[in-house]
């Protein structure tokens, strides 16, 4: 089956190929221009076209050590592995590491549906009310419990912090408790910290300060320096013989698959994850910009009656709209997919239904991406970047004039 976001992303694309006027909330591409140095550098490494090895370049390797060094985790250059995205490598670590799934519930699309293909059964934990990311610390010894009794092995916990689909990041305390849980159940922990460079404001907790030799980090540079079309991803595996092993198998994996990262990719990555000055600017400029619009667009749906999480990090809300369940159900909308359905098609606007991140069925929640608003055209986006006050902006002003109309309407049909 296809992936739900990328392909509510070429629903949506293609309606307004069609010319219909579609407000697209549905995607998690971070929307923003491709800085110059960037672009430069990828002109300049057109030439490498060789295979290399799979691991990545030593020089590429060498980066992303001082880059992770940089936030907090001393890295060796010997522990990272690039592929093209972080998505694969996730894929790689299910297939090479043993057990069940445990997964913060609602959580990314691809985690249960990865562990599905890696033929792996998977065990769905409720966040805590406060953020998303982690399963809540209170509910996950019962549930772990509760499925060995069931038959399954527990054996990896996925923490996403910061979080998609919530936009929130996970409590320390919370990412301390399920480390300390881990800990004790044997657990491998996937960190996928993807988002951990868009924080709003501060820093976001790290698995590896609390469970240090047994948590696989995943990211890359698909949000942060929005590059998600080119690709980029990396794996940082502990220090010591267990990583080492870990990182054979995964070279197994990867060398069968996808051989290794493309080397002009690898040159661009070698050059952004040195963090240059102007590329922290731009991060720095982003964040703000992600922060101003998650923030204007969860102001429209606490004003249309839905309850939401404050937007903490990235790009996301996911708002709750069972506070209109009566208004709702008076228009024949009973869940989530109905209540997406009704906001594409009766109010144009795209967003995808809680149940593709692990809601059930009756659920009405949803998943919310903003970073599509920032303009049609780059050099909107890049007057969004620029500017000190992004949501002022016209285009981004009418965007979210359009989502008030359409949470209005939905709010007031009988
Ligand atoms: N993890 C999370 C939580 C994501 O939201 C995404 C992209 O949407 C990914 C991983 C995959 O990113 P990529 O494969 O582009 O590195």
């Amino acid at each position: 089956m296809h992936s739900a976001t990328l392909a509510i992303n070429e629903t949506l694309e293609a309606r307004r190929a069609a010319g219909q006027k579609v407000l697209h909330l549905g995607f998690g591409e971070a929307g923003l221009p491709v800085p110059d140095s960037v672009a430069a550098v990828l002109a300049g490494a057109a030439g490498r076209n060789s295979y290399g090895p799979v691991v990545g370049s030593p020089a590429a390797r060498e980066a992303a050590a001082g880059w992770f060094s940089r936030r907090g985790a001393k890295t060796g250059p010997e522990q990272v592995l690039f592929a093209p995205g972080s998505k694969p490598l996730l894929f790689a670590l299910l297939l090479a590491l043993p057990g069940d799934v445990v997964l913060p519930c609602p959580s990314w699309v691809s985690y249960a549906a990865q562990a599905s293909l890696a033929a792996k059964r998977t065990i769905d934990v409720p966040i805590p009310a406060e953020s998303g990311g982690v399963p809540d610390p209170r509910l996950l010894e019962q549930a772990l419990g509760d499925a060995q009794a069931t038959g399954a092995r527990p054996g990896i916990l996925v923490l996403t912090v910061p979080d998609n689909p919530t936009g929130t990041v996970a409590r320390v305390e919370h990412v301390r408790e399920v480390c300390a849980i881990a800990e004790k159940w044997g657990l491998v922990v996937i960190a996928d910290e993807i988002y951990a460079d868009l924080v709003h404001d501060g820093r976001a907790p790290r698995a590896t300060d609390f469970l240090p030799e047994r948590t696989v980090v995943t990211t890359g540079l698909s949000k942060s320096m929005a590059l998600g079309g080119w690709r980029i991803g990396m794996a940082r595996v502990p220090h010591g013989a267990w990583g080492r092993s870990l990182l054979n198998d995964l070279v197994g994996v990867a060398s069968e698959i996808w051989s290794s990262l493309a080397a002009p990719m690898q040159a661009v990555a070698c050059h952004v994850l040195q963090d240059p000055p102007e590329l922290m600017r731009h991060v720095d400029r982003s964040r703000r910009l992600h922060a101003a619009v998650a923030q204007a667009a969860h102001a429209e749906f606490v004003a249309a009656g839905a309850v939401c999480r404050r937007p903490e990090a990235g790009f996301y809300l996911y708002p709750d709209f069972a506070p209109l369940r009566p208004v709702l159900a008076g228009q024949g909308i009973d869940g989530g997919a109905a209540l997406a359905e009704a906001l594409l098609e009766r109010h144009g606007v795209g967003v995808l239904a809680g149940e593709a991140f692990g809601d059930a069925e009756d659920g009405l929640r949803m998943r919310v991406a903003t970073s599509l608003l920032y303009g049609e055209t780059a050099a909107e986006r890049r007057q969004a970047l620029e500017c000190d006050d992004p949501v002022s902006l016209p285009w981004v002003a009418s965007s979210l004039e359009r989502l008030r109309g359409a949470l209005h309407g939905l709010a007031r049909q009988g």
